[in-house]
């Protein structure tokens, strides 16, 4: 089935899917294209092509349509009060990040704002009905026709007018005649020049009939009425018809308005003052004709470069006034497009990164800085964001709160990008070739060379178009989950005791058992989810495994003999284990609030773990955590556990909680019941989430932050401990810094004795020299220290074995000796450690015999281990000590034959 099927099908009775009323009160007349045999509704009797082929298209440009003229803050008001007038309620714009929908990352459309996926089936909620919704939504798709176009954003604001047709709502004729009478009556363009284009929709197994409107040749909204599911040879009616109208606020502004471009008339007095800062001549009367020609030919071809080639040559634009005038204008409206996006993006918590949606962010940030470059535009990135903001609050004033953080992401980002330009510019430099489509994408992929900076360098002269969507392809990654096939069909669902008294000990009946795994009708164990690491315990007897939910059945992995069907058995939950888990699943909860309020609003939950004894939590911040900011988050963390507040437990309709709370209660993820289960800890902290928890913050105790560590761009995990672990960590932390107290204090006495033993050395060495070299004959010891002199007169040996005396004694003293006997030689063996140690000195005179090295080497042999020097100074040494006396013998008879 598609689109064309349904078309030329519908198109076939268009009585039955077309015609309203609006048509028939006012007499349109239907029409088909002579060009393109498109069909269309219009009242104007001369028009005979539809508005793509149409002779006026674009002749708004320079010559609005209507008499007022309304920027995008006053377009909007126009449009609400239109539809208030007519009974609907205007509701806020919800997130740009998409939070509750696990498919797409930013709301593409304001339909999107109401639909909830529930396993394979999209339903959609919504807050009112009938509603009209200022919805910003953002696409990457069509990135390198943004500022050049004229027409082109990387966000926009979709007016999204949405009806279920029951007691409140309406159906196809009321929603033309509304959207008819806010062009004529709220707009005043005249009816002859709206023209109603039939098209159809399909989408997720459901399609529709739907008219576009049209105003020379500006496609302002369409209104898609999605009636029908199945097949185009078998289709039923939906029970739930939906409306989904979507119009583009900056092309109403821009009608009315006429400039050359829709940018013009949609920033508010940024680009005024940006033009001006860069000093471009904007009266000049090149820019309508250029414009025109640029938004005529965008229908002729694909490629943007041949638009702007043709427009160019058609309004007969000379080099100079192209460089001059159009190229920086295509850069300032580039920049000012894309900083709104970010200011959406990054209020509504999104965070530029390598990875998910964050890269589109991030590779917007990079075209903005090289555009500045290669433009040598010097703007105030923050002077931007405040008058943008300023601007923008007048339709969305929760802007406002988020001011400083967008500043703070953008300058971040800014200067990452700043610094990493070196090492573009290496990679550039050995480039050999022009980078084809595919080499871009590595460049970018790899190396965050971005094809702006290849520009910027001109390494290329444009982006290929395929680029961006390309490179957006890569990263839409959907999540799949594993599908495990149990054999759970017919049995019913599990009572979830955790949700109610939760016990600790329960009997419950056997429904199904299969394997090693047994399904009970009720249970208090918790099974794995949200992080939460499942309980532990005993079923019969039998000690449990892994408890998994699948769909609402928890099934219980058991290790030993499986029940039967049918059996009562009693169980038993491991109370211990399942306090720590919930302990740290509270916990996660006020670290993840205590972060926020730290490091700023563009914290999220990006993903956790509760184990008994540990947890972690990840969260979306910039950059890695410093010292600091640990200590302000624990500090935060536990001043909530001081403030006792309650934990309170309450479930809501899932639409009702979103309106109610927000979307920052989605921290965990898309819940996909109808029913949410918020827990809240007083105003600080409120989250869907289907874990346990402690009763009140007091019950945590305490909470340690073990360790963070920047786990990918964009993301930092925080493990920490709570209740008894913390108090164990906290408690083996001072341990440990007074065992390394104690350890210092003891290095710190030896290190002080030694070198109170060498001053005594320092000062009894002279003395005992003295008292040796008195000794003229025989034997004689002082101090541990033994004189023998030569009966040969040639020599004279002295020695000692004392461990009381260490190297800097002997040193010392063997020194201090043969200087003084020029026939002496010095020997001091002494044990340090595990070793032995020996020192020789040899006086001038005996050296040349008697050589110092080749006692030490013989000594050190003795000794088991080696040793060498000079003849008159050398040092070894082993390590068996019970060879000490042996090896002064040896020494003694080397010296003395
Ligand atoms: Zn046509
Ligand atoms: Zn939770």
């Amino acid at each position: 089935m598609n689109k064309k099927e349904i078309l030329e099908k519908f198109s076939a009775d268009p009585q039955r899917y077309y015609n309203v009323n609006l048509f028939e009160d006012q007499g349109f007349e239907r029409k088909s294209c002579t060009t393109c045999n498109r069909f269309f509704w219009t009242l104007d009797s001369e028009r005979v092509k539809c508005p793509d082929h149409s002779d006026d298209t674009y002749s708004f440009i320079g010559d609005p349509p209507t008499s007022k003229r309304f920027d995008y803050t006053q377009s909007w008001k126009e449009v609400e009060s239109f539809f208030v007038k007519n009974n609907h309620t205007s509701i806020n714009r919800y997130p740009v990040v998409c939070r509750w929908r696990d498919d797409l990352y930013f709301t593409i459309a304001s339909i999107v704002d109401f639909q909830r996926v529930m396993g394979s089936k999209v339903v959609f909620e919504f807050p009112a009905n009938p509603l009209v919704v200022p919805q910003t939504c953002l696409r990457f798709k069509d990135l390198e026709n943004v500022g050049v176009t004229g027409r082109h954003f990387s966000s926009f604001c979709m007016i999204g007018q949405h009806s279920i047709p029951n007691d409140n709502g309406y159906w196809k004729d009321e929603c033309v005649n509304l959207d008819f009478n806010l062009l004529t009556q709220q707009f005043g363009i005249a009816k002859k020049e709206i023209t109603f284009v039939e098209d159809v929709w399909e989408g997720g197994g459901s399609f529709g009939s739907s008219l576009e409107y049209f105003v020379r040749g500006l496609e302002l909204g369409n209104a898609v009425f999605t009636e029908f599911q199945g097949d185009l040879s078998d289709y039923k009616t939906l029970d739930q018809r939906i409306i989904d109208m979507g119009a583009g606020l900056e092309r109403f502004a821009w009608i009315t308005m006429g400039t050359p471009t829709a940018y013009d008339c949609c920033f508010g007095p940024i680009t005024e003052k940006l033009i001006q800062q860069a000093g471009i001549d904007t009266n000049s009367s090149v820019l309508v004709p250029y414009f025109t020609e640029i938004a005529k030919n965008l229908e002729l071809y694909d490629d943007l470069s041949q638009v702007r080639k043709n427009a160019i040559k058609t309004t007969g634009l000379s080099d100079e006034q192209i460089n001059r005038i159009i190229t920086p204008l295509e850069g300032i409206y580039l920049i000012i497009d894309h900083i709104r996006t970010l200011i959406f993006a990054i209020s509504d918590g999104a965070l530029p990164s390598n990875v998910g949606g964050g890269y589109n962010l991030r590779i917007m940030l990079r075209r903005i800085v090289s555009t500045m470059g290669r433009l040598k535009l010097k703007f105030d990135l923050d002077e931007i964001i405040d008058i943008q903001i300023d601007y923008l609050k007048n339709t969305y004033p929760e802007l406002e709160k988020t001011r400083e953080d967008v500043k703070e992401i953008i300058s971040i980002e800014t200067g990452r990008y700043d610094s990493s330009k070196q090492r573009m510019q290496k990679i550039v430099s050995k480039l050999n070739k022009e980078p084809k489509v595919e080499d871009l994408i590595t460049l970018y992929e790899s190396d965050g060379v971005t094809p702006e900076y290849l520009k910027e360098m001109k390494v290329i002269s444009e982006i290929p178009s395929s680029f961006y969507s390309k490179l957006s392809d890569l990263h839409q990654s959907k999540k799949q989950k594993d599908q495990v096939n149990l054999p759970l069909e017919g049995v019913a669902d599990t009572e979830l005791l955790f949700y109610e008294d939760d016990p600790r000990e329960f009997d419950a009946k056997v429904l199904k058992s299969f394997e090693n795994c047994v399904v009970l009708d009720r249970t208090a164990f918790y099974a794995r989810g949200g992080g939460q690491e499942p309980d532990h315990g005993k079923i019969a007897g039998q000690e449990i495994v892994d408890i998994t939910k699948h769909g609402n059945i928890v099934v219980h992995e058991i290790k030993g003999n499986v029940p039967k069907e049918g059996d009562t058995v009693s169980c038993v939950v491991d109370a211990k284990r399942r306090d720590g888990i919930t302990k740290n699943h509270t916990s996660t909860h006020i670290i993840n609030t205590s972060a926020r309020s730290v490091l700023g609003s563009w914290v999220w939950q990006h993903s956790a773990f509760k184990e008994e004894d540990h947890a972690r939590l990840d969260i979306t911040h910039h950059s890695a955590l410093t010292d600091e900011d640990v200590k302000k988050i624990e500090d935060a963390a536990n001043s909530i556990i001081e403030k006792s507040i309650p934990v309170k437990i309450e479930n809501f309709d899932r639409g009702t909680a979103e309106q109610k709370y927000g979307f920052r209660i989605y921290q965990g993820g898309v819940v996909p019941v109808k029913s949410v289960r918020i827990v809240s800890i007083g105003d600080l902290d409120i989250e869907a989430c289907g874990g346990t928890h402690v009763a009140n913050t007091s019950d945590v105790e305490q909470i340690k932050i073990t360790r963070t560590k920047r786990i990918q761009d964009g993301v930092v995990r925080i493990e920490f401990v709570s209740g008894d672990s913390a108090k164990e960590f906290v408690k083996k932390k001072q341990q440990d810094s007074e065992d390394k107290e104690k350890e210092g204090k003891l290095k710190e006495q030896e290190k002080e004795k030694r070198l109170e033993q060498r001053q005594i050395a320092k000062e009894k060495i002279p003395i005992i020299a003295k008292s040796l070299l008195e000794c003229k004959q025989g034997t004689a010891t002082i101090d541990e220290i033994t004189i023998e002199i030569a009966e040969s007169g040639k020599v004279n040996f002295c020695y000692s074995t004392s461990d009381n005396y260490d190297d800097v004694f002997h040193i010392g003293l063997g020194e201090s000796l043969c200087k003084n006997d020029p026939k002496m030689v010095y020997c001091g063996l002494f044990e340090q450690g595990e070793k032995i140690r020996v020192i020789v000195y040899a006086g001038d005179d005996i050296s040349k015999e008697k050589s110092a090295g080749d006692i030490v080497k013989s000594i050190s042999q003795i000794l088991g281990g080696a040793g060498g020097g000079s003849p008159k100074f050398a040092q070894g040494g082993g390590t068996d000590k019970s060879k000490k006396e042996d090896a002064i013998k040896n020494a003694k008879s080397m010296i003395i034959e």
